[in-house]
């Protein structure tokens, strides 16, 4: 099969998301009472509304509907003030009602979008940028300095509930092949879930990948869910078709179901993509089904093929009346509006200097930007922020991702504490070598930066008389690499600055190593 880069120059990938949220951080369910508790015993959290029982009657929840206007509101939505829920027809032992209550043609939140910042190596993903500079656009697409952005429209924001969760028995892992009997709990039924719908505006894997990670981010900002992926409270299926470039018809999609984790999402498609490819240039077709991602074997496997909406006898819900939400409805859902991650971004960048790459970083995840403030706060002094926000992105973050027991809230490394280690690195106490060290001793003992590099007799020689002294020595010693150099060889550099280290056991400091051997070799 093809690589993703050689397939993308030859076809371009349509990517659309349907990603669905719990509204975790509510108290009830959707329609009725039940509590919303994940991991509670089974069938403890339910009654005859969420069971379906005769004569039920459904009863709409208020904080829910603020939920998803606020997350339409937070991504640039027009909310429907006009709207209303639907039956949608279908069998399945997961819910017992035998419809899903949903929203029909219009959504509580339509026609929204997200500007992605798409820069790395992702970036490479989208071959059909040549020609463009800096500043130039192209359909949705802007050329920054080191990528580009593009913004994604959202056709919607809708409200349903999730089904209950069925155990299969006696087949391997849990799969219903081969089992002999399932059970089903109902506790998770008429959990309020909100799906976002994006246009097919997607052309990477890497495009879905950020649209996802920055909901993420959005959805944690107004506080409606946990967006846990791996207890999938947070879920996206993501649909891909291809078309030659130059074409402007759509090929026929495939839906690719509950990836569960944002390498999942982006290789699941990539690995579809170039599968799609393979199968249309051999002069095959694409069948609109529903496949899942493997990602132990890396492939996809067909779930079934696609049921059109008719099947599903989409009908007015007779139960509940239709919504009209007030002006002053929305308008109070509007002042709870935090800062959300892209307005802190721009702060960063007003405030501290910071470019607008480290800022987004910065702003990732809510625990890297609420430790950055406090850090400047601590620090007070805007010099500093540059140098903190390199240590948060690079340090911490590598942490975070290399270590999953590692809590920065409740870490050893404190903002005041990171503050001081920045301190000592700006200056030039401490070489930036040994700053990594003093990094991880204070995570793992538990001690101040200061009463490390102390206790470790850590410090940096910034004598240009002590470093004059080991370069003269040093170059006394090689005399046939200093005349390579001095014959042109300039790579040579590092074999001296190496030998220079090494005799000052690590603490001399580079920066000074590099200028002072330039200048005896040069
Ligand atoms: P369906 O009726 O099959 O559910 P929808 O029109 O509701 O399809 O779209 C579902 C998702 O698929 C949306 O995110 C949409 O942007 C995306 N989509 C629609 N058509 C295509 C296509 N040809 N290729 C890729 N994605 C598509
Ligand atoms: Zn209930
Ligand atoms: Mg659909």
């Amino acid at each position: 099969m093809k690589t993703l880069e050689e397939v993308l120059q030859d076809w371009e990938a349509v990517i659309g998301l349907e990603i669905h949220a719990e509204l975790t951080t509510l108290q009830t369910k959707m329609f009725c009472g039940c509590k919303l508790e994940f991991g509670a015993e089974p069938n403890t959290h339910t009654c005859p509304v969420c069971l379906g029982l005769p004569g039920a009657l459904p009863v709409p929840n208020k904080a829910a509907i603020e939920s998803i206007v606020l997350a339409g509101l937070a991504t640039n939505c027009d909310i429907e003030r006009h709207s209303m829920f639907y039956r949608k027809n279908y069998m399945y032992p997961d819910m017992s009602k035998n419809f899903q209550t949903t929203q029909g043609p219009i959504a509580f939140c339509m026609r929204g979008h997200l500007e992605l910042d798409v820069d790395g190596p992702g970036a490479k993903e989208r071959v059909d940028l040549d020609g463009l500079n800096p500043g130039e656009s192209r359909d949705n697409v802007t050329r920054t300095e080191d990528g580009y952005t593009t913004r994604v429209g959202i056709t919607r924001i809708h409200m349903e509930e999730d089904a209950g969760k069925m155990v299969h028995i006696g087949g391997g892992e849990g799969r219903i092949a081969g089992a002999t009997h399932s059970l089903v709990d109902y506790n998770r039924a008429g959990t309020p879930l909100i799906e976002l719908v994006t246009e097919p505006e997607l052309r990477t894997p890497e495009e879905a990948r950020l649209f996802m990670q920055k909901l993420r981010q959005i959805y944690l900002a107004i506080g409606i869910s946990d967006c846990s992926m791996e207890e999938g409270s947070l879920r996206c299926d993501g649909n891909v078709s291809l078309r030659r470039r130059g074409e402007t018809k759509f090929g026929t999609k495939t839906e690719l179901k509950n990836m569960n984790s944002f390498k999942n999402l982006h290789d699941g498609l990539a690995y579809e993509i170039c599968r799609q490819a393979q199968v249309l240039e051999e002069g095959g077709t694409i069948y609109q089904e529903t496949r899942h991602w493997d990602p132990s074997s890396k492939r996809t496997i067909v779930m079934r093929v696609k049921e059109t909406a008719d099947d599903y006898r989409l009908c007015p819900e007779p139960d509940m009346a239709p919504f009209d939400l007030s002006d002053e409805f929305v308008d109070n859902v509007r002042k709870r509006l935090p800062e959300l991650p892209d307005q802190k971004a721009k702060r960063y960048e007003a405030d501290f200097g910071l470019s607008a790459y480290d800022a987004r970083h910065l702003v990732e995840h809510r625990v890297t930007s609420a430790f950055f403030e406090a850090g400047m706060e601590a620090a007070g002094d805007a010099k500093l922020a540059k140098p903190l926000a390199n240590l948060v992105i690079n340090d911490i973050t590598a942490r975070m991702n290399a270590d999953e027991s590692f809590d920065l809230e409740t870490s050893a490394l404190t903002p005041a504490r990171a503050i001081e280690l920045v301190k000592l690195t700006a200056s030039d106490a401490i070489s930036s070598k040994q700053a990594k060290e003093v990094f991880a001793a204070v995570i793992d003992e538990d001690k101040d930066p200061a009463a490390i590099v102390e206790e470790r007799g850590m410090k940096q020689v910034s004598d240009t008389g002590a470093i004059e002294a080991v370069v003269d020595a040093v170059i006394a010693a090689n005399p046939d690499e200093a005349a390579r150099y001095r014959e042109g060889e300039t790579k040579l550099i590092g074999f001296f600055v190496g030998q220079c280290m090494k005799q000052m056991r690590g603490q001399g400091n580079p920066k000074m190593i590099n200028q002072v051997l330039a200048k005896k070799l040069g």
